[in-house]
């Protein structure tokens, strides 16, 4: 499965980049053309004209099971 670490896009109009930072975090950008929602749990894309309005700017990783993604937790626990 797929672990999301960030859920970002880039406006390709008005160059804003905006990151929904939660489940039900709709976030628009400036012109409002383009937004992002689903945080950490769903990449979700509102676009105007075309999957060119926007540029990917999103981290997803790949882990194998729920065991591993505790251990990226601990990880990122120690790291701090
Ligand atoms: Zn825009």
């Amino acid at each position: 499965m797929e672990k999301i670490l960030k859920n970002a896009i880039k406006c390709n109009y008005c160059g804003d980049i905006i990151i929904s930072r939660h489940t039900h975090d709709l976030v628009s950008c400036k012109c409002g053309k383009c937004s992002v929602d689903g945080g950490n749990d769903y990449l979700r894309r509102l676009y105007t004209n075309s999957l060119d309005d926007y540029e990917e700017l999103s981290e997803v990783i790949e882990v194998n099971d729920e065991l591993n993604i505790n251990d990226l937790k601990k990880a990122n626990l120690t790291k701090k």
